[in-house]
């Protein structure tokens, strides 16, 4: 069970339209960039919002169940 699966709670997931994606960010699923202006996921678990994180679509739905 991955953080992503429960221990830190319900986790949130939101989409960020293209037109809100303003920073890059680090997916953690693949470890590459999600560039400014592309569509992508918000994560955030409910106990611990401080490690909320962003994640292309297809990453996120293929996200391992036994790491991070
Ligand atoms: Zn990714």
């Amino acid at each position: 069970m991955s953080m992503w699966d429960g221990i830190y709670g319900e986790i949130e997931v939101k989409r960020i339209q293209p037109f809100e994606a303003l920073k890059l960010y680090v997916c953690p699923g693949c470890n590459r960039d999600i560039p400014i202006g592309l569509g992508h996921y918000v994560t955030v678990p409910s106990d611990a919002p401080d490690l909320r994180r962003h994640w292309h679509y297809a990453c996120w739905e293929r996200r391992p169940l036994d790491r991070f």
